[in-house]
């Protein structure tokens, strides 16, 4: 019986709506620096894909911004490279970590309220399970989403990031159900699927670009999913 639904936040609810490689480039510009889209956007994934956990086990929730900052700090330096020596580069640093906590930043996928509002009407409880940081909540509340959530867990105030199990169970927890009576859904095989997996939860693929058997081409699709044998 699935009690709860809990989803992840980037690439499944809302995506950035320009390139980050384009967004880098102009913030920097205006800072007066130079970087060429293409190639800070692949360095950015690099140095974002290879990052470590951005969770701070044991760090007491007044150390976490500075902590998030850091750990953001050092992903857009090495997403920058050279560039990064540049004496503006703290200002512009500050500049895109607060671009991104804004609605404006995100474009929201068109099906992600009716989704919502068709799962609490089911009488499930919804959440959103992320690694992200602690720009999240304020994010969500412009994005026009927090009334729809019963819980928002993200990674560095849950102290543990996506696939760790610790993540999954807190978001269980906060939302009143067994990890086995959660489903959880995701565009990340490894952090979304393999990790609610391993605490028994039931896992769906979201999988917008290449639509793989048996994943989701859009959150739509959940409902019908969810009455599906097996999941009720
Ligand atoms: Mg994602």
């Amino acid at each position: 019986m699935i009690r709860a639904v809990t989803l992840d936040a980037a690439g499944t609810l809302f995506a950035p709506r320009q390139p980050i490689g384009e967004t880098y480039a102009r913030i920097a510009g205006e800072h007066g620096i130079v970087l060429e889209p293409r190639v800070v956007d692949e360095a950015f994934r690099r140095a974002f894909g290879t990052a470590p956990p951005l969770a701070f086990p044991g760090a007491g929730p007044d150390a976490l911004p500075a902590l998030e900052r850091a750990w953001w700090r050092a992903v857009v330096r090495d997403a920058f490279g050279s560039p990064a020596g540049h004496p503006r580069f703290e200002a512009c640093f500050e500049t895109l970590f607060a671009y991104y906590a804004q609605a404006d930043a995100w474009a929201l996928f068109p099906e992600v309220v009716p989704t919502l509002r068709a799962l609490r009407d089911r009488g499930v409880r919804v959440g959103v399970v992320s690694n992200f940081d602690g720009r999240l909540p304020g994010l969500l509340e412009a994005l026009g989403l927090a009334s729809a959530l019963d819980a928002t867990v993200w990674s560095s105030a849950a102290g543990a990031a996506k696939p760790a199990r610790e993540i999954f169970e807190t978001a269980a927890r906060r939302l009143g159900a067994h990890p086995s009576e959660l489903c959880h859904v995701g565009d990340d095989l490894e952090a979304d699927v393999r990790g609610a997996r391993t605490v028994g939860a039931t896992a769906i693929h979201l999988d917008r670009r290449t639509r793989r058997a048996g994943s989701l081409a859009t959150l739509s699709g959940l409902i019908a999913r969810l009455d599906e044998p097996g999941y009720a």
